[in-house]
C-alpha cells in the first residue's frame, strides 16, 4: 500500500487508510514519509544469551566447537550473565527489526526479565536434556516447571511459555513425551532441534532402526504445536510425515552453513509438500548475528546456489517466511505477521532514503527489502503498539550499560575457559 496511515489504539491496528485528519487528535504521530512500514520480523529459533559467546569460538568443526568450547562455556554461565546476554540479544533484535522470537536456553527466568524490560514479544523455553532417570533429566523437568511458575507470576501477555526438549538424541523418550504432554496441556509451543546433522541421523538409525522423524512419529511426539529447528537431513518420507502431522520447521540457513552441518535443508520440497516453514537465526555463537534481514537474503541465495535455479524462493515468498508464515508457525497468524486491522501493532519502520535502498518504487520495494536491506536500515520498532526504538534510539533499554556488562561477562567466561 502507498501513502496510507496506520492508526494504533490499545496496542492494536485500529484503522488503515488516508487518516491525516485523525493524526491531529493522536497522542503521538510518526511521520513515515520516505519510509517503509513492515510487519515486525519473527525469529523462530534462537538462544538469546549466546550473544555472550559471539566470536569466542569460530572456525571450528561442529563436534569440537561443542565439546571444547560451547559446552564448557555453558557450564560456567551464571544467572547474571544470562540476563545481560539476553538484554544484548534484545537490543540487537530491536535494532534490526525483529519483534517476536522463539527461544530456548538456561536461566530462562532471567531471560524473561530481560525480554519483559525490552518490550519484545517472545516464547521462552528451558532447554531440557537427559537420559531416563538421570539427575540431568530430573533437573530439566524442575527448570521447566520453575519457568512455568515464573511466567505465570510475571503475567506479561507478550512473554509466553514454550517447552524445549533439546533434541531427540539428547533427551530420553520419556523426557520427550513428558515435554509433549506439558505442551499440549498448557497449549504451549513445543520447541526442539531436529535432523541437524548426518551424524544425528546415523545415530537414530543405529539406536532406533529408523530415521529420526520416523522414530518421533512412532513415539507420538509430532503435533501441530511443534516448531522444529534445522530439519536439514530429511528423507522424502520424513518430509511427508512432517506435512501430515503439521509440524512447523524453523530453517536456520546461516547456522547450518557456518557450522558446516553439510547439505542444504530441503526447503523447496517441504514447501511443495505444504510444510509451514519459517526462518531462525539460531544463537549468536553459530551465526553470529541475530539480523533477520541477513538470514532472509541468505535463505533466498543458498537454495539457488545449491539447485542452480534462480527461480526458487522468490523475494516475496522469503519475506512471507519471516512474517506471516512465522506467525502461523507460532499459532498466532490471526494476531501478528501482517499489517491488517484488528491485529497487534508489531511494526517496523525502515528508512528508504538510504543508499542501499534507493531508488524506491512499488516494483522494487520487496526485492530491495530482501536483497539489499540490512537490519540496521530499521529506524523505529513498535511492539504491541509501544514504540521501543525511535529514530534509532532505544527507548526501553540502556544500551551502554548492556555493552559494558556483557563485555565484562564475556571476558570472565573467556578467562575461565583458558
Ligand atoms: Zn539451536
Amino acid at each position: 500500500m502507498k501513502s496510507q496511515s496506520i492508526l494504533i489504539e490499545n496496542g492494536k491496528i485500529a484503522e488503515i487508510g488516508p487518516l491525516a485528519s485523525k493524526s491531529k487528535s493522536a497522542d503521538e504521530t510518526i511521520d513515515c514519509e520516505g519510509k517503509i512500514v513492515l510487519p515486525g520480523l519473527i525469529n523462530t529459533h534462537t538462544h538469546l544469551p549466546m550473544t555472550l559467546f559471539r566470536g569466542l569460538a569460530d572456525d571450528m568443526k561442529l563436534e569440537e566447537w561443542l565439546t571444547s568450547k560451547i559446552w564448557p562455556l555453558e557450564l560456567k554461565l551464571t544467572p547474571e550473565a544470562c540476563h545481560y546476554g539476553a538484554l544484548l540479544g534484545c537490543l540487537e533484535m530491536i535494532a534490526t527489526g525483529t519483534t517476536t522470537f522463539l527461544d530456548m536456553y538456561f536461566f530462562m527466568d532471567e531471560v524473561a526479565k530481560a525480554v519483559a524490560a525490552a518490550g519484545l514479544r517472545a516464547y521462552l523455553s528451558c532447554g531440557a536434556f537427559g537420559e531416563e532417570g538421570s539427575d540431568l533429566e530430573r533437573k530439566s523437568k524442575e527448570n521447566t516447571k520453575q519457568l512455568m511458575k515464573f511466567l505465570r507470576e510475571l503475567n506479561n501477555p507478550i512473554v509466553e511459555l514454550a517447552i524445549g526438549p533439546h533434541a531427540p538424541y539428547s533427551c530420553s523418550p520419556e523426557l520427550l513425551m513428558w515435554s509433549n504432554e506439558i505442551a499440549q496441556k498448557e497449549h504451549a509451543i513445543l520447541h526442539t532441534h531436529l535432523a541437524e546433522t548426518r551424524i544425528e541421523q546415523a545415530r537414530a538409525q543405529k539406536d532406533h532402526g529408523m530415521k529420526e522423524i520416523e522414530y518421533l512419529d512412532k513415539l507420538g511426539f509430532l503435533h501441530p504445536n511443534l516448531v522444529a529447528a534445522h530439519c536439514v537431513w530429511l528423507s522424502k518420507n520424513e518430509i511427508s510425515i512432517l506435512a501430515e502431522r503439521d509440524v512447523k520447521v524453523s530453517h536456520c540457513p546461516v547456522s547450518n552453513m557456518k557450522l558446516a552441518s553439510g547439505g542444504v535443508a530441503p526447503v523447496p520440497e517441504m514447501l511443495e509438500n505444504g510444510v509451514t516453514v519459517s526462518i531462525g537465526t539460531d544463537g549468536a555463537a553459530s551465526n553470529n548475528s541475530l539480523d533477520m534481514f541477513e538470514s532472509m537474503k541468505i535463505c533466498a541465495l543458498v537454495h539457488r546456489a545449491h539447485r542452480w535455479d534462480a527461480t526458487i524462493l522468490p523475494a516475496q515468498q522469503v519475506l512471507d517466511l519471516a512474517t506471516i508464515q512465522a506467525a502461523k508457525a507460532l499459532g498466532i497468524s490471526d494476531k501478528i505477521g501482517s499489517i491488517e486491522g484488528g491485529k497487534h501493532a508489531d511494526l517496523i519502520i525502515i528508512d528508504a532514503r538510504i543508499p542501499n535502498l534507493a531508488p524506491l518504487s512499488e516494483n522494487t520495494v520487496i526485492s530491495n527489502l530482501v536483497y539489499s536491506a540490512n537490519g540496521h536500515n530499521v529506524d523505529s520498532t513498535i511492539v504491541d503498539g509501544k514504540v521501543i526504538m525511535k529514530d534509532r534510539t532505544f527507548l526501553t533499554l540502556d544500551e551502554n550499560t548492556i555493552y559494558d556488562r556483557t563485555s565484562e561477562c564475556a571476558r570472565k567466561l573467556a578467562e575461565q575457559l583458558g
